[in-house]
């Protein structure tokens, strides 16, 4: 499953802390099975008008153990109408909360195969969901879609729903005539019936999944089908947005074959559909041969190339193998699903791409988790403690566990980390999986024991934090390395033991030297017959880490210019944007920014100077914009945004956002230009935050840019971007902004507290996130209440997940107290000096450094 709206992953705005479970939740470990369920099949009418599903589950099962008395099913909000057995001799049955338990005529034998049939009806209020035209949108197509991960396939129709067995399903489905359903596997018959108009579809999907893995999606839809190793590739998308298709899907084929040849087993399912639905509530969803997907990755050439549909399209095509053919068995396993799901996103994008740009997308998933870990909590991937199996749904599940994987791989080498996957890939297919199975499988496929290593990386937490500093000792011609970990080492968080490689560098040559990290401190030494030019660690940026690395401008100059990979070459834009007023470090950040080859590098060095702030570094910004990649026009577009009350900065920031004509650079632009705080800066976002975009990232940035901007006048800006009938995520980014803003305005947060709390009635799902995130940002006590009611009544989890964290968010802001105002404004003030101090006195350095050269 993916969460995220843009390429880049989402981020939350969210200031307070909040924690990943209490001291007293529950422990959630796979459930207790008593029967082996072997096929369902369900037969169901579904009538869109009523908005209901009527028909029958049936289910073949056997015992696991001697004496089966009761089958119990999951089942939420179903009229149970009649439960029957293969002859159609009636049974008792009751219904208990989420539990239908079924009394069988007599006890049944371990082994011994039966069938249940269930005939039920029921108006799902998750897991299956209509959409359709309304007054305030009628061109919204007519469109059925379901959503079953994590368990709520039970809404629509009753079954074993939890993902620790996997059958074999059949869905015949009975819709109205236009419509043309898609559902797992293969399409084994199709029927007419022009009296009753309605179209009868049978999908088969003859290989065993588990129950979340179960869906359809019925509507009018323009298609396409391309061919890879041999399985139909299609795209489904609601009728007239066909023009979109080719943009978005031509790259799938090429990941079928990819996943196919490094897995060591072709794409597994009949087919590969997916389908775009309207007012989809996550990013995609990987049903075994059918992903379902939001209609955000549709979109025209000026998203491109800022903006790719690749990410989660191959993400949700890597969980074809990594889900669905090989299952996680609980939801505290997660990772063995979605971190391999957007590792093998980040693989094939190297497989396209190359080294660099992989390792760039990498490091984006990986500040995921960072961001995560610094300002919320720092706990196991492998856990089965939680609230709620939505909480699992976080960036340690996802991102940290993809950046586990990439060093799983680096410590293996590529030979044993490939062969390792196929072994775990071919062993466990069409199987569930816990996460010591695949630490097992490693060591069967490569005699390696990484015991140690699952240890520290899942099942405990955080990440090292490195010290390192570098000198030459000329009279033993040696390097001397000291390395620190200078992170609390306080249970789960472990001092970490991991090899780890050195790069040394001369005009001459470079060279590696390995080594083994294990204590809170290491002094290494390395002989060489001259100083090297400059000492990298950790060159390919393969950990999982934070890093100080205190460097004199000198090296970094060199490193700049000279360092192989570009991550030597990031980090030294990083460095060098710490020397203010130092022609030196400017005039090789300015080289890096116009000549460096690979875009992350311009990206950094543009960041780097506006970091510097100078109005020398201002001018290199605006000099080097012409011809340069979006992405590092982006990179341009943030740095400028430093440049306060700069009244150049400010109009090549107004040009950006009203004419780059690439929609993420002027949302970059539109952000940028509040954070200049320009007096011009709010009519200015104002002008410009209502022109259409891909997910709307103009009008959210906008939004965002407005809340930053502290005016009150805002208030009323944004409100009017919450209306029904509006672009959802209009409305969904203008409420987080709302709240933001109210936070501001003692006078208002009454006004704004009601508004919010009546866009937490809305019948959109994403306008009702964007409230409830708005409400925990406005941080009034007020609003507890209507959260509390939220956390316990709201039918899908990720309402329900959101309240409880916008609650302990109101609760830190509280904690904090009132005083966060004064102080921020008092912050910034500071900020503003110290730059100007800084300045100063680097430039007075740099004279008195001259003077002393001088005089040599
Ligand atoms: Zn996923």
């Amino acid at each position: 499953m993916t969460e995220s709206l843009e390429s880049c992953r989402g981020y939350r705005i969210g200031g307070a802390e909040r924690i990943f479970a209490p001291l007293d939740a529950p422990e959630h470990p796979p459930r207790d099975r008593t029967f082996q369920l072997h096929h369902v099949r369900l037969d169901i009418v579904i009538d869109d008008a009523a908005r209901t599903v009527s028909g029958t589950a049936a289910h073949h099962l056997a015992p696991i153990n001697d004496g089966l008395k009761d089958v119990v099913f999951d089942q939420q909000g179903l009229n149970i109408r009649r439960v029957t057995d293969g002859d159609g001799k009636a049974l008792d049955f009751e219904v208990h909360g989420e539990e239908l338990t079924v009394h069988l005529a007599r006890t049944k034998k371990a082994g011994e195969r039966f069938e249940l049939r269930i005939r039920y009806e029921c108006k799902p209020q998750k897991g299956l969901f209509f959409v359709a035209p309304d007054k305030a949108y009628p061109a919204r197509p007519r469109i059925v879609w379901t959503q079953g991960e994590e368990m709520d396939n039970r809404s629509w129709f009753p079954s074993y729903d939890f993902p620790n067995q996997k059958f074999t399903s059949e869905v015949v489905v009975t819709v109205d005539e236009k419509f043309r359903v898609v559902s797992n596997g293969h399409l084994a018959k199709e029927k007419h019936d022009p009296k009753k108009r309605t179209r009868t579809y049978d999908w088969v999907q003859d290989k065993p999944h588990p129950n979340y893995l179960i869906a359809l999606v019925a509507g009018e839809w323009d298609s396409k089908e391309w061919s890879a190793d041999g399985v139909p590739v299609q795209a489904y998308v609601p009728k007239g947005m066909g023009k979109y298709i080719d943009l978005c899907f031509s790259r799938v084929p090429h990941m079928v074959k990819y996943f196919g040849r490094v897995t060591g087993q072709k794409y597994p399912w009949d087919k590969y559909a997916q389908a775009c639905v309207p007012e989809f509530t996550f990013g995609g969803m990987e049903n075994t041969s059918i992903t379902i997907l939001f209609e955000y990755c549709l979109t025209d050439e000026k998203a491109y190339p800022d903006y790719s549909s690749d990410p989660l399209l191959s993400h949700e095509l890597a969980h074809q193998w990594f889900g669905d053919y090989v299952t996680t068995k609980s939801w505290g396993h997660l990772w063995l699903n979605e971190s391999f799901a957007d590792y093998f996103e980040c693989l094939w994008w190297e497989d396209y791409f190359g080294k660099d740009d992989f390792l760039l997308h990498l490091q984006e998933i990986r500040e995921g988790y960072y961001e995560e870990a610094e300002k919320h909590y720092r706990r196991p991937i492998v856990t089965h403690r939680y609230v709620d199996s939505e909480d699992m749904l976080d960036a340690h599940t996802y991102n940290k566990g993809c950046g586990v994987l990439h060093m799983m791989r680096t410590v293996l080498g590529d030979d044993l980390w490939w062969k390792s996957i196929r072994h775990y890939v071919k062993k466990h297919a069409l199987q569930n999986v816990e996460t010591n199975d695949l630490k097992v499988a490693i060591e069967e496929a490569t005699g390696r024991n990484l015991d140690w290593f699952f240890d520290e990386w899942l099942y405990r937490a955080g990440h090292p934090e490195f010290e390192v500093s570098w000198s030459w000792d000329d009279k033993a011609r040696q390097v001397e390395v000291k390395l620190k970990q200078t992170h609390e080492v306080k249970d789960p968080v472990p001092l970490f033991k991991m090899p780890v490689v050195f790069e040394l560098a001369s005009d001459e040559r470079v060279w590696r030297e390995n080594v083994k990290v294990e204590k809170a401190e290491h002094t290494f030494r390395f002989g060489t017959p001259r100083r090297p030019k400059t000492v990298l660690f950790d060159p390919d940026g393969a950990l999982l880490k934070k890093l100080t690395f205190k460097k004199e401008k000198e090296e970094l100059v060199w490193q700049v210019a000279r360092a192989k990979g570009i991550w030597g070459r990031i980090e030294a834009c990083e460095g060098l944007g710490k020397f203010l007023a130092d022609e030196g470090a400017l005039r090789a950040l300015e080289k890096a920014l116009t000549k460096d080859k690979h875009w992350g590098v311009r990206r950094a060095a543009a960041a780097a100077l506006g970091e510097i702030g100078s109005p020398e570094a201002r001018d290199t910004l605006l000099r080097s914009l012409k011809g340069q990649d979006s992405r590092v026009r982006r990179g341009i577009y943030r740095a400028l945004g430093k440049f306060r009350k700069d009244d150049v900065a400010f109009k090549a920031l107004t040009k950006a956002y009203m004419e780059d004509g690439i929609y993420a650079p002027m949302a970059t632009a539109g952000f940028a230009l509040a954070e200049t705080r320009h007096d011009d800066a709010f009519t200015t976002i104002v002008k410009g935050m209502d022109r259409p975009s891909q997910a709307e990232v103009i009008s959210r940035a906008a939004a965002r840019g407005l809340a930053y901007l502290r005016d009150e006048r805002g208030v009323k800006v944004l409100m009017e971007r919450t209306a029904y009938g509006l672009p959802e995520l209009r409305r969904y980014g203008a409420a987080i902004a709302l709240g933001q803003l109210g936070y501001y305005h003692e006078e208002r947060r009454e006004d704004v507290l009601d508004h919010l709390v009546g866009l937490t009635k809305d019948p959109n799902y994403r306008t009702k996130l964007g409230a409830i995130d708005g409400l925990a940002e406005l941080g009034y006590k007020k609003a507890t209440a209507e959260l509390e009611k939220l956390r316990e009544t709201a039918v899908l989890g990720n309402v329900r997940k959101n309240a409880r964290t916008a609650v302990d968010q109101i609760r830190e802001k509280h904690a904090e107290g009132a005083k966060r105002l004064e102080q921020q404004a008092e912050l910034d003030k500071l900020k503003d000096e110290n730059k100007v101090l800084k300045a100063r006195l680097a430039s007075v350095e740099s004279k008195v450094d001259a003077l002393a050269k001088r005089r040599k």
